[in-house]
């Protein structure tokens, strides 16, 4: 029998900035824009960490660090296109909890709070104190006979929220729970706790992130270099001396990674943590977030440069989430390209040559000439 509480989940410590007046007082924001950023923060949750203070420096305007974390008027102004769901989670969801968009995989969203709040969150109208409800015990349940009752679920991604703000004892109950389920052989968990609060990451968190009968991967959110600061980075060493594969997940943001040197520096510092650089996510249509997005040229040409800088090691997929519900895309650059036609459509045979653009932008072709 599953013995949910929700209340254990263990909230930040009190250290954690939540009130715009707080981030005034700490010299994070002026004084003079309190009015406004009171309205953004009773709209969206707002919430920086000890850790993530320390690396924003109140004197640079553009601090790559506040843009993620601290809350911009920009915020209340909503463009054509963003919407509240923006990668269709409500039109895959069977029961609560649940969003099952690809045939072998879930999400699995155990709650809605987050140790920081970051600007740009595609589940911005969906996380945070007062938005959606913690997953009851009944929901719990029932999202558990869901997974159960579908053979072809072979992976369950936990995620939110952070699943990584339930205490260990819990997180361990859950993983038991998946583990059993004789289908689930990968567990996978999205978290920006490594990097936003890594105190969390104990020895107890680790020893329940690892669960007879599953694999567990960790996914890891980060999105400029300075984030993986030496606590960070012993907290990802933990994992993956424990045996716990990890990979990135960052999101292209503008001001705050969209230069190829930073992107290059913040790949090159995931491997260097052992974390293979996973997904490079464009930003996503979430309300109020048109400042921080950039357009798909500039990524794909971003993408374009990180191939010339680093190794195939350090290359993320960049991904487009399709609004509506339709999944993930590769939206990197093309390389090859048909130079004739076949002679018949659909057909592939030796006389088909190709254009195929090198790391330095030459343009080759393939087969080469005889
Ligand atoms: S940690 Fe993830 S879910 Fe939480 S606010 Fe940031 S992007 Fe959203």
């Amino acid at each position: 029998m599953n013995k949910v509480n929700f209340d254990r989940i263990n909230f930040t410590p009190a250290a954690t900035l939540r009130a715009p007046t707080e981030l005034a007082a700490r010299g994070l924001v002026p004084v003079e824009h309190l009015a406004g950023l009171e309205k953004v923060a009773a709209r969206y949750a707002v919430a920086v960490t000890p850790d993530m203070a320390a690396l924003i420096d109140p004197d640079d305007p553009n601090d790559p660090i506040a843009r993620q974390f601290i809350p911009s008027a920009d915020e209340l102004i909503t463009v054509p296109g963003e919407s509240a769901d923006p990668i269709g989670d409500h039109a895959h969801s069977p029961v609560s909890g649940i969003v099952h968009r690809y045939p072998d995989r879930v999400l699995f969203k155990l709650v809605h709070v987050c140790a920081v709040y970051c600007r740009f969150c595609f589940r911005r109208e969906m996380v945070g104190p007062g938005k959606a409800n913690a997953l009851s015990e009944g929901a719990y349940d029932n999202a558990l006979a869901y997974i159960r009752a579908h053979d072809e679920i072979w992976e369950v991604i936990l995620t939110g929220g952070d699943p990584l703000m339930l205490s260990p004892r819990r997180l361990a109950e859950i993983m038991a729970d998946l583990a059993a389920i004789d289908q689930v052989r990968i567990i996978r968990i999205h978290t920006r706790v490594p990097v936003a609060e890594p105190a969390r990451i104990s020895a107890e968190m680790i020893a329940a992130l690892k669960v007879e009968g599953a694999t567990t991967w960790v996914a890891l959110h980060a999105n400029h270099p300075r984030e993986l600061t030496a606590k960070a980075r012993a907290a990802c060493a933990g994992m993956v001396d424990a045996g716990i594969p990890l990979v990135s997940q960052s999101v292209l943001l503008r001001g705050v990674n969209d230069d190829a040197a930073t992107l290059e520096a913040l790949m090159r510092a995931f491997v260097e943590c052992r974390i293979k650089p996973y997904y490079l996510h464009h930003g996503d249509l979430a309300p109020g977030t048109a400042h921080l997005r950039t357009t798909l040229a500039q990524g794909q040409q971003l993408m374009r440069s990180l191939r010339g800088r680093v190794s195939g090691l350090c290359q993320p997929d960049y991904v487009l989430d399709i609004p509506g519900g339709h999944g993930k895309s590769p939206v990197g650059p093309d390389y090859l390209s048909q130079a004739n036609s076949p002679s018949s459509e659909g057909e592939l045979h030796a006389e088909t040559r190709y254009r195929v653009v090198d790391y330095c932008g030459e343009v080759h072709f393939y087969p080469p000439e005889p």
